[in-house]
């Protein structure tokens, strides 16, 4: 049985009052939960991040990370600076990354790979917009996406990974996909990862996307392939991210 994962993506919010307040809440309501919890958040809040969560379950995450080492890369973050702040998730290809900062399938594969080799979690976003589903292409875009990465690292780069499937149409738009729709999307994912290795197929975590909410989170993660939620919005919100655990506890 696969552990849930719930992770808040809170894209470019926050400030250090308001982390401070966000992330002492959710230090103190979150109980006994069995999902694993983590919160990724800008990257210069990183040590208010660590500090404020040390002695917690709750993990630190990154919303991006550099496909380079190091070098002449301005504004760029690598994964070996994201290891020295004792970060455990990377954000990879989300779908802000693609659409506003034109990040291609293949760097994105590069970014999947230099968090695999600091040793991060890479958590790798994937998601059809509403012209590709309407075209009927949506598991076709999602298994090229899959594939730009399984070209990069194999297989075996996707054990300790996590992929997150997030419809564009429905992030940050109040629209959700419906359990049945992400459902069969979190299968077709683990059915193209299953015919190269069974056992990485089974153990990934598949986390889904979209406007998740205290209101909709638990019929989304009563789906067989469903093992989790990457949260926006609702992650700026500690109570309706501390009910989202509870859901999916
Ligand atoms: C996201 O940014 O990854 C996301 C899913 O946002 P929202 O929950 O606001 O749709």
């Amino acid at each position: 049985m696969r552990q849930k994962l719930i992770a808040g993506n809170w894209k470019m919010h926050g400030s250090l009052a308001e982390n401070q307040t966000r992330l002492t809440q959710l230090v103190s309501g979150l109980g006994d939960t069995s999902a694993q919890v983590a919160v990724c958040v800008p990257a210069p809040y990183f040590t208010q991040c660590k500090s404020v969560l040390a002695g917690s379950a709750i993990q630190c995450g990154s919303q991006n990370i550099s496909e380079y080492e190091q070098g002449a890369y301005t504004g760029e973050i690598s994964a070996s600076m994201l290891k020295e702040f004792d970060v455990q998730y990377a954000l990879v290809g989300h779908s802000e990354r693609r659409e506003l900062f034109a990040e291609s399938s293949e760097q994105v594969a590069k970014k999947f790979a230099a968090a695999k080799q600091a040793r991060l979690i890479p958590v790798l976003c994937v998601g059809e917009t509403l012209e590709q589903r309407e075209a009927g292409i949506t598991e076709q875009v999602i298994a090229g996406q899959i594939s730009a990465v399984l070209d990069q690292v194999g297989i075996q780069g996707f054990a300790d990974s996590v992929v997150a499937y997030e419809p564009v149409w429905a992030i940050g738009t109040g629209k959700t996909a419906s359990p049945e729709q992400a459902q069969a999307v979190h299968k077709a994912i683990r059915v193209q990862l299953n015919a190269l290795n069974s056992e990485i197929a089974q153990k990934i975590q598949i986390l889904y996307g979209g406007s998740v909410k205290p209101n909709n989170a638990a019929a989304i993660f009563a789906q067989a392939d469903v093992d989790g939620a990457l949260v926006g919005g609702a992650a700026l919100n500690a109570q309706d991210f501390l009910q989202i655990c509870n859901a999916a506890s």
